[in-house]
């Protein structure tokens, strides 16, 4: 991530009561487009409802199902009536903050705007049962909430991600919220991401979904679409993943592997696994020497608690010594939690200390460093 943020577009809405139903009517960025519109109006609340100033007061509630797709109630049963809504910005939380991973009635493949990618980013999510071999203190999946698969179905994987494909190209994305508020700088289709609700890698056949996407990247004159794995490493030994990786290295695959810690107590806190933290790093290294690898390294609070700098430097050794045994490492991404974690205790680091983790890390390795801000 970069810090670059896209900005909130001030859309106007246009919602037609009638009846006491609403109906979302016509949507402009521009109010000039949209013109007079009849009294009354209604002024938007930073608390997400609205108030209107007609003769009798009256409540609006406002509801939000997903992204701007604001519903709207009167408690009335016969009435007809504009909404104007002037500023969305101010009940709309920041896009690149949305990364729901449900897109229409996709189950497989979802759109995001990613900072990072400074563009759109296509989840493929391998996990929709939504188990992971890691149990992050601060993973973001929502597993109180039941899953609406386990099976991954690869036709629908990748009918789903044609489509997506074909509308993030074509445009037709940016039609409809909440991309629509996607500023035109960012409207480029940057990579395909295998990254969802667990770790991409334990799917069985990961070798056979890498060789399809890279196919149909072909087929629809996309070839130079980056396919971003991002992974705990945790599976890298195992032949399919091997075999999956090689795949992503002739298809203009990128890895972005996981490393929180430097110290095994460090990361079994926060990555909570049984699988060893030597492995982890045994991965990283034996893949970073075949090709280089990006790391992604997430620092938090834990009950108020930021890293210890004996854990950072910790986590420089390992770094240097990825690199002190042939591995290539072309990036170190240093980000905290930007969304609701999985524990209560954990909370995010300030960008002062994160853009001090990421000076530590650039001086004592002198790799590429980001860093990317809650
Ligand atoms: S590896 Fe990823 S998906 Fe798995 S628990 Fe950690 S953050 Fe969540």
């Amino acid at each position: 991530m970069s810090g670059q943020e896209p900005t909130s577009c001030c859309a106007i809405k246009v919602y037609r009561l009638n009846h006491g139903t609403a109906n979302e009517g016509t949507t402009s960025r521009s109010s000039q487009r949209l013109g007079p519109v009849n009294k009354p109006s209604m002024g938007c609340r930073a608390d997400g409802q609205f108030s209107n100033s007609i003769a009798r007061p009256r409540l609006l509630r406002v509801s939000r199902p997903c992204g701007n797709a604001y519903n709207c109630r009167v408690d009335n049963q016969t009435v007809s009536l504009q909404l104007i809504v002037r500023d969305m910005s101010a009940v709309t939380p920041p896009l690149h903050t949305l990364h729901s991973r449900h897109y229409r009635d996709n189950k497989f493949v979802y759109p995001v705007l990613s900072r990072r990618s400074k563009g759109i980013s296509l989840g493929v999510n391998l996990n929709p049962d939504k188990i992971c071999n890691f149990d992050c203190i601060y993973c973001q999946v929502d597993r109180r909430s039941e899953a609406e698969t386990d099976f991954v179905d690869l036709q629908q994987v990748l009918d789903e991600l044609r489509h997506l494909l074909e509308i993030a190209t074509n445009g037709q994305l940016y039609a409809d919220e909440p991309f629509c508020q996607v500023p035109e700088h960012l409207r480029r289709l940057n990579d395909i991401a295998f990254s969802g609700d667990g770790e991409p890698t334990t799917y069985r056949n990961f070798d056979e979904i890498i060789s399809q996407v890279a196919q149909l990247k072909d087929e629809l004159g996309l070839a130079a679409t980056k396919m971003v794995l991002i992974t705990n490493a945790s599976m890298f030994h195992r032949p399919a993943v091997e075999r999956g990786l090689a795949l992503l290295d002739q298809h203009q695959g990128e890895i972005w592997a996981k490393l929180d810690a430097g110290t095994a107590d460090y990361y079994h806190l926060i990555d909570r696994t049984k699988i060893p933290f030597q492995q982890i790093l045994d991965n990283i290294s034996a893949a970073a020497k075949i090709r280089p690898l990006v790391i992604q390294s997430l620092f938090m609070r834990v009950n108020s608690e930021p890293p210890t700098v004996t854990e950072l430097e910790a986590y420089c050794d390992r770094l240097n010594e990825i690199l002190t045994a042939g591995g290539q490492l072309s990036l170190i991404q240093v980000y905290t939690v930007s969304r609701t974690p999985a524990e209560s205790y954990v909370a995010s680091l300030s960008n002062q200390e994160v853009d001090a983790i990421a000076t530590l890390v650039r001086q004592r390795t002198g790799l590429p460093t980001e860093a990317y801000y809650a």
